[in-house]
């Protein structure tokens, strides 16, 4: 089987161990596999993802000895592409308008932090129809209607990580309890929600082993339910274990004391960086 993998960073800080890690497993599982290596940056986050880091982030990854086998992908560019699916999912009925407060909206936008990063949303617009849609409006997913929506056909996706090996099928009572009707169509700019685009450019650029912390484990399952709406069949994913601090807790970007040009400013080599997280 051809095996495709990418790295996908946020470029909202500079690249820290964490990252490093993540982007030498799929690199190394890559070229294990004669397979492609991808790089992509979700800069869709216009007012916290900067150009400079876009610059470091390649800079620190060509420095570790990583290549990628195409141009990098910026979502930037392509904001219109994304809006399509958002308008599909309109077409088919899963959507209403949305013109809650900016903090609701805000935590489905910013990169998943541990686990699906929002609250669930407590309905205040779930009666809206779209009819009644402005144009400043955010949309949401009706997701009991989306998981009603799904193909009878076995949904779900396979993870072939060490940690929870298996198939697992869209838990549908979890994504109506749990996560709730997710923006997917932000109101700042006309776009699809971060989560969103993400799954479609895994589809568009051909991704066949999405490979990722674990952290973002029950994310996916949001991912694989859009990308079944939408008729895709969704990639293979493996969830990697995370670098984390003394503390136990997950390295951020804003761990700018593990940041790799750090590390590389003291005269640290690659293969430190290897030692240093495990590989
Ligand atoms: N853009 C995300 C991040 O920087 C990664 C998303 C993914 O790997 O699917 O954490």
């Amino acid at each position: 089987m051809t095996f495709v993998t990418r790295f996908a960073p946020s470029p909202t800080g500079p690249l820290h161990l964490g990252h490093a890690y993540s982007a030498l497993i799929g690199y190394d599982m890559a070229r294990a596999a004669k397979g492609q290596f991808l790089l992509r940056f979700e800069d869709t986050d216009l007012e916290r993802c900067k150009p400079e880091y876009i610059d470091q982030i390649i800079d620190d990854l060509t420095w570790l000895g990583i290549a990628w086998d195409a141009e990098p992908l910026l979502q930037s560019d392509h904001l219109g592409y994304y809006n399509q699916s958002v308008e599909c999912l309109v077409a088919l009925g899963l959507t209403y308008p949305c013109k809650c407060s900016r903090k609701d909206i805000a935590a489905a936008l910013a990169a998943p932090q541990e686990g699906v990063a929002h609250t669930v949303y407590p309905q205040i617009c779930k009666s809206r129809k779209m009819a009644a849609r402005h144009a400043d409006d955010a949309l949401r997913l009706h997701m009991d209607r989306a998981c009603a929506a799904l193909p009878d056909t076995a949904s779900g996706f396979e993870e072939l990580g060490r940690w929870k090996k298996g198939v697992y099928p869209i838990d549908e009572a979890s994504l109506i309890s749990d996560v709730g009707d997710i923006v997917i169509g932000r109101k700042d700019i006309q776009t699809a929600a971060y989560f969103l685009a993400s799954a479609l450019d895994d589809q568009r650029q051909g991704i066949t082993h999405v490979v990722r912390g674990i952290d973002l484990f029950d994310f996916t399952h949001v991912q694989v339910l859009l990308l079944q709406l939408l008729g895709h069949t969704p990639p293979l994913y493996y969830h990697h274990d995370l670098i984390r601090d003394e503390n136990g807790k997950r390295l951020a970007k804003r761990d700018d004391a593990r940041a790799i040009s750090l590390y590389r400013r003291e005269g640290a080599t690659p293969q430190d960086i290897r030692l240093m997280v495990g590989l």
